[in-house]
């Protein structure tokens, strides 16, 4: 059964060290798309994954966990060429009041109109929708061993993860073991290692066929030309490490499999490219 239609939505950008995305990258700045993608089914309007939050953007020590990352690279004040176009000198980025309200709004949706919503995984630049939906009462899907290892107080807003969009009173969590069909067309698929919970999305369209979203387990599209896991592992063990690269393994598989348009999680040439048309891809 496939879903009917699938769009992007930008929330925004971030500047970040490229070694964050690609394990032994240089430490060069990069600016990386925050996105994420909003799919028809017949039940109902499915999002996969939330940007950063208003709250968060504003938030001094967040910016300043950007900050510190940038420090010491080369090029830190390299020019944007993309539209949509930060503005200077930030380092995260998003667009106008909340950033998911209005980047539904201009595919003329708002939060209460989706049936369902799931994040890759509960880093700051993709959970910062939760607190929003969980008042517009969607459910958010997530993997139950992502919510374990931010509820063991391991990381904070330093590391990246921001305590606000996982504590919001009232979030009705759908709790995920390992793969799982979200919907009719919308299946979540385990890909720890960036972080323990870490879960990437393969959709089924009629026309267009397989997409498959891997969130930060290929941020780019060089890590899956290169087969290089992401630069950055949460938890910090060699485990989690092995984890990445089968993950990454897991999807170039899926993805040969299934001839299947692969969407890295914060490329914004690959974003620019395969923008929806008006309506959306079918
Ligand atoms: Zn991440």
């Amino acid at each position: 059964m496939a879903a009917d239609r699938l769009f992007f939505l930008q929330y925004g950008a971030e500047r970040v060290s490229k070694n964050l995305s690609l394990a032994g990258g240089p430490h060069h700045l990069y600016w990386e798309a925050l996105f994420g993608v909003l799919v028809e089914t017949g039940a109902g309007w499915v999002l996969l994954d939330t940007g950063m939050s208003r709250v968060a953007h504003e938030d001094e020590a967040n910016t300043a966990a950007y900050r510190a990352g940038c420090v010491g690279a080369p090029n830190e004040h390299e020019p944007w060429h993309f539209y949509p176009a930060p503005p200077d000198g930030v380092y995260n980025w998003g667009k106008g009041g909340d950033p998911l309200e209005t980047a539904l709004a201009e595919v003329g949706l708002r939060p209460a109109d989706l049936a369902l919503a799931a994040v890759s995984h509960l880093h700051v630049d993709h959970s910062g929708g939760i607190p929003t939906l969980a008042r517009a009462g969607v459910p958010i899907a997530i993997q139950g061993r992502e919510l374990d290892f931010v509820r063991s107080g391991a990381v904070g807003t330093a590391e990246g993860f921001f305590a606000p969009d996982w504590t919001e009173p009232g979030t009705e969590w759908r709790i995920l073991d390992g793969d799982a069909e979200l919907a009719p067309g919308v299946v979540a698929l385990s890909t720890p290692g960036h972080t323990p919970g870490h879960q990437s999305f393969r959709i089924e369209l009629p026309d267009t066929r397989t997409w498959i979203y891997t969130g930060d387990a290929a941020d780019l599209g060089q890590n899956y030309l290169d087969r290089v896991p992401c630069g950055s592992c949460a938890g910090g063990t060699e485990a989690d490490e092995r984890d990445a690269a089968a993950s990454l393994e897991k999807l170039l598989a899926a993805a040969r499999e299934t001839n299947a348009h692969l969407i890295p999680g914060h490329d914004q040439l690959v974003l620019n490219a395969v923008r929806h048309p008006t309506g959306g891809h079918r």
